[in-house]
């Protein structure tokens, strides 16, 4: 199986460009870019850039870079969000409800009781792209 690149998958179309995204981080193996359904404000989607379909069937070296990567934005997220907390997780198989079939992690932040930030925003384009900038990791 090529494992650079899948023709039907959405985030390697988002990885080639094809697709625009919300940007926050990029490597030379992974990309963060925010998600286009948030649960909550700041909710981001960490991928390796090659195409693999979920955690099991992701190289052991790519998994730990991208759980470096996810605690450094987390920890950035602290200071460029306000974020108190996180939930940081990847889906694997439909069963578990994973609907995108490459390998991703979660970075969903959480603010302190009572914050709206914790609830679904409704972003427009012109927000997302204003939030993306205001908090994207150099
Ligand atoms: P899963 O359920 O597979 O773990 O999560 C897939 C995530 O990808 C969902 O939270 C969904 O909102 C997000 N998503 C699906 N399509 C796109 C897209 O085209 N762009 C972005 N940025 N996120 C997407
Ligand atoms: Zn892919």
């Amino acid at each position: 199986m090529d494992h650079l690149k899948n023709s039907e998958c959405i985030f390697c179309k988002i990885v080639q460009g094809s697709i625009p995204c919300y940007h926050i981080y990029e490597d030379d193996t992974c990309l963060a870019f925010l998600d286009v359904a948030p649960l909550t404000t700041g909710h981001t989607l960490l991928i390796p850039k090659s195409h693999y379909v979920n955690l099991l069937d992701t190289p052991s070296f790519l998994i730990a870079h991208l759980n470096t990567i996810a605690k450094r934005i987390a920890r950035h997220y602290l200071e460029a969000l306000g974020a108190t907390g996180f939930k940081i997780h990847t889906n694997v198989g439909k069963n578990a409800g994973q609907v995108v079939n490459h390998y991703h992690i979660h970075i969903i932040p959480y603010y302190p009781k009572n914050s709206q930030l914790n609830e679904k925003p409704q972003l427009s384009n012109d927000a997302f792209q204003d939030l993306a900038s205001k908090i994207k990791l150099n």
